[in-house]
């Protein structure tokens, strides 16, 4: 459609005329935040639908969720759409207290609003491809739980499964979201609004935390060990990576379409991050304030982590083994391996949160 010579009333007139793009573009931030919690919201719902369908349907005698793959299926699904909602809450408290802080005199003006969308438009970003994915794999988990019956229109999960796809497409594809939130991040440390210096000069120093809380807004350093000292070092491949990719491509040529594989692989590793330090600030504070349920969210925060260290280790080879000199990438890959946290021991966690749903019949509504 194209609008020419419209004659649009001054009051109806959105921000400054000529300036369309800026409201145009924080419409889109303000909807893939909104989008982050539909994801979520949803994601919990299929939850719910699969886990009662695992306890009514037998198979060999027993109900399926009986069977230990599909408590694992359970207990990942449970763990993702936990990680989405924390995502979520997380996208949302910092735009909104962001713009009650604007200047203390009465609501936010349309410039405050867009300003602080502006600001956050690359956790607006993350948090929609993350929270698209978590609820696209459960939609496939949930129709792979119903079998054959999952591939039929009569049931739930065939709907579920069309209606996910959508959300890795539009409010700008997953793979615009990636390549948008990675630029916005290297533009506002290049402007110098994100210390990354001071933390990638905090490698080499080996300082214990400098400059690493440049990647977001919250520092992760309290609460529980193991994973408080993992996300702290997650970071420090991320900034190795954001380092080594700076040596090896030209600053002016950084997002040209043939480098896409390495901003987006980077904005991979940032995501990851995002989504484990969500879950693990929102578990923390569940324990600080003894809220009931802290074992099961706890459990729930372990498994998003190793994941997240799975797909961060992956990136990371994919980043490194392009760069490298062969006789580097070893180099390399032992440098950032004292990093990247040891497997945890997932299992027991599993049969546990697995447990835990099928008792509640899914994750509580009212989960801090
Ligand atoms: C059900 C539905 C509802 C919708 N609702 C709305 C709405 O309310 N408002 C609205 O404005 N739009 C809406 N859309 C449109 C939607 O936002 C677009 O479909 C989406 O932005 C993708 O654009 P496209 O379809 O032209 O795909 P294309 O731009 O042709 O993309 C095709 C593929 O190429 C990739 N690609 C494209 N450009 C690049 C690039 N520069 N670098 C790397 N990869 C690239 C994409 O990621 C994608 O994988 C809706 C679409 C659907 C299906």
């Amino acid at each position: 459609m194209q609008l020419d010579d419209v004659a649009i009333p001054v009051e109806n007139v959105l921000g400054a005329v000529g300036k369309g793009h800026k409201v145009a573009m924080c419409t889109l931030n303000l909807g893939r935040m909104k989008m982050s919690a539909n994801c979520a919201g949803t994601a919990k719902k299929i939850l719910a639908t699969t886990t009662q369908y695992a306890t009514e349907r037998r198979q060999f005698g027993h109900p399926i969720a009986d069977f230990g793959l599909i408590q694992r299926k359970l207990a990942d699904m449970a763990s993702r759409a936990y990680a989405a909602e924390s995502v979520a809450y997380r996208t949302s408290g910092l735009v909104y207290h962001a713009l009650e802080d604007t200047d203390g005199m009465g609501p936010p003006t349309l410039d405050d609003k867009l300003n602080t969308l502006t600001e956050f438009s690359a956790e607006c970003a993350m948090a929609k491809v993350f929270t698209s994915e978590a609820y696209n794999a459960l939609a496939d988990e949930a129709l792979q739980v119903f079998g054959g019956y999952g591939f039929s229109e009569e049931y739930s999960p065939a709907r579920m499964y069309r209606d996910s796809r959508i959300t890795r497409i539009y409010e700008g594809t997953n793979e615009i979201c990636r390549l948008y939130a990675q630029r916005a991040m290297l533009r506002r440390a290049w402007k110098g609004d994100l210390d990354f210096d001071s933390a990638i000069e905090a490698l080499s120093a080996e300082a214990p935390n400098g400059g690493l809380e440049a990647l977001q807004h919250a520092d992760s350093n309290w609460g529980f060990e193991p994973i408080a000292s993992g996300i702290r070092d997650l970071k420090k491949i991320y900034f190795y990576l954001v380092q080594a990719v700076s040596e090896g491509i030209e600053k002016d040529r950084m997002f040209d379409a043939d480098n896409q594989q390495y901003m987006a692989s980077l904005a991979d590793v940032a995501i990851e991050i995002f989504g484990a330090e969500s879950t693990y600030l929102r578990v923390a504070k569940h324990k600080l304030a003894g809220a009931p349920g802290s074992d099961l969210a706890e459990a729930l925060a372990r498994i998003c982590f190793q994941r997240s260290v799975e797909r961060i280790g992956s990136e990371a080879n994919e980043i490194l083994s392009a760069l490298a000199e062969h006789g580097d990438l070893r180099s390399h890959l032992d440098h950032i391996s004292k990093w990247l946290p040891l497997p945890a021991g997932l299992i027991e966690t599993r049969a546990f949160v697995a447990r835990s749903v099928l008792d509640i019949g899914g994750l509580p509504a009212s989960m801090t």
